[in-house]
């Protein structure tokens, strides 16, 4: 299986350490507000990424963390809290703010059938975890404090710049000396802010005899390494976390255990929609609820996604997901057609699809395959299964066989029609179409189909 590395910009043969334990992360949402569609591109491919794993053979053990606390609105360190901003702008609680958009993306996460990962952490259940690692930080020497908090002197990590190819020079002359000026250099993140006199903070917790809460990147890093200790095999994330998130969560799992932290850096690009970036003025920041309002399924959207690359910047647009709705429903008609005639051997399309897969998830260039085998070929059972492990489309599931007593009814006014009998044949055709099937005459050989 090849992948695009980011650590060595390269696309590289990805082997587990253990095949029986793909150790993964995936930096999840922060939880202040609905999800958009743009975000749920990289949840979509990262599935693609589990599911060519197992179809290698290997299984994974994936971790999904939750930002409930400490994402503060800027990457500079300055800014509100997330989370807090968020309550206040709704007049909830962040403990309720959390709950509420935490279960909102879980549902579309369940609704595009992407597979659960081992385990989902939530941010403030590892606080302990982030006060130990700050810790083992301070006892290295990378830790200094200032009025506001506890920060990491990115000067003392030798290798900081190598992940995201930073120039330190050009961030130092760019950074705003006049804000926060405590910081020892430009690149210097927080790794635990306090609370501070007359700051209404809710989510606090007591740390060196004070009220304070988290930085960032500090609840990846402690997650990853209680969760799943030392180098893992796969980290993902936005291609926007390469500089400040993801070189921090470096920063602060090699500072501390010297260790490498993960063997392959995986980043989704971003899409436009209709030309544009998601923004709330552009008025584009489309949700789940717009789409269905709009007639399509979360697995119609899912299937627009697996048609690009996660590397590709992409546009979206209604009339291309309308074309992948399309599509979709061209899958679940060759699908259904397994209950009507005799499968043929399609053990070379199914190598050719692992292939592309495993081609750094050329998700596009398998259904190519599947394209061009669907017009002469007859799937199994077996066959529609490896499709739904492959891609989640759920082929097998909104395809069910239908009932004898309608299989007799179709074959009846087959009859019918070779006897001319046009009466009875219209009349069993509407019978038969009150059921949710289509029938069709020699398409493809094929007698009906879902509506
Ligand atoms: P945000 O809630 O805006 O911080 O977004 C959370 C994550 O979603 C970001 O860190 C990005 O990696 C990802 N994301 C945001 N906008 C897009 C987009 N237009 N396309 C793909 N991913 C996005
Ligand atoms: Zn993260």
């Amino acid at each position: 299986m090849k992948l695009y590395n980011t650590l060595t910009r390269k696309v590289e043969e990805f082997t587990p350490q253990n095949t029986e334990r793909v150790k993964m992360y995936t930096c999840g949402p922060t939880v202040y507000s609905f999800a958009h569609i743009g975000n749920f591109t990289a949840y979509i491919y990262w599935d693609l990424l589990v599911r060519t794993i197992r179809l290698n053979g290997w299984k994974e053990d994936r971790v999904l963390n939750i930002t409930d606390v400490g994402h503060l609105a800027s990457d500079a360190d300055d800014g509100e809290d997330k989370m807090e901003k968020g309550a206040r702008r709704e007049g909830k609680t962040v403990w309720q703010i959390a709950e509420m958009y935490m279960n909102d993306y879980l549902a579309n996460f369940r609704a595009l059938n992407l597979i659960e990962p081992t385990q989902i952490c939530r941010a403030t259940d590892f606080i302990e975890e982030d006060i130990a690692l700050v810790d083992a930080l301070d006892k290295k020497g990378f830790v200094y404090e200032t009025s506001d908090g506890l920060y990491y002197d990115t000067s003392k990590f030798a290798s900081y710049a190598d992940f995201a190819h930073l120039d330190l020079e050009n961030l130092k002359a760019g950074a705003r000396v006049e804000f926060n000026n405590e910081k020892h250099n430009a690149s210097d993140f927080a790794l635990w802010k306090w609370v501070r006199e007359g700051e209404d903070h809710a989510m606090q917790w007591e740390y060196r005899g004070r009220a304070g809460y988290p930085g960032w990147h500090i609840e990846c890093a402690a997650i990853i390494h209680e969760k799943l200790g030392e180098t893992i095999d796969i980290h993902t994330g936005g291609i926007d976390h390469i500089p400040v998130h993801h070189t921090n969560e470096i920063a602060e799992l090699e500072g501390a255990y010297d260790k490498q932290m993960s063997r392959f850096w995986v980043h989704n690009n971003f899409i436009t929609i209709d030309g544009e970036k998601i923004s709330k003025s552009l008025g584009n920041v489309y949700m789940f609820s717009d789409l269905i309002a709009k007639g399509f399924s979360h697995l119609d959207y899912k299937m627009w996604v697996l048609q690009g690359h996660f590397q590709s910047e992409r546009n979206f647009s209604f009339s291309d997901l309308a074309a992948a709705r399309q599509r979709l429903t061209n899958y679940r008609n060759f699908a259904a057609l397994r209950w009507q005639k005799p499968a043929t051997d399609m053990s070379e399309v199914r190598a050719e699809i692992l292939e592309q897969l495993n081609n750094n998830l050329n998700s596009a260039g398998a259904l190519a395959e599947l394209d061009k085998a669907i017009k002469n070929n007859v799937p199994s059972n077996e066959f529609v299964e490896f499709l739904d492990e492959a891609f989640g489309l759920k082929l097998a599931e909104s395809t069910p066989d239908i009932s004898d007593e309608l299989k007799a009814k179709i074959a009846e006014r087959k009859q019918a029609k070779t006897e001319r009998d046009f009466a009875k044949s219209d009349a069993l055709r509407d019978e038969i179409a009150k059921a949710g099937i289509k029938l069709l005459d020699g398409a493809n050989e094929m007698l009906w189909q879902y509506e």
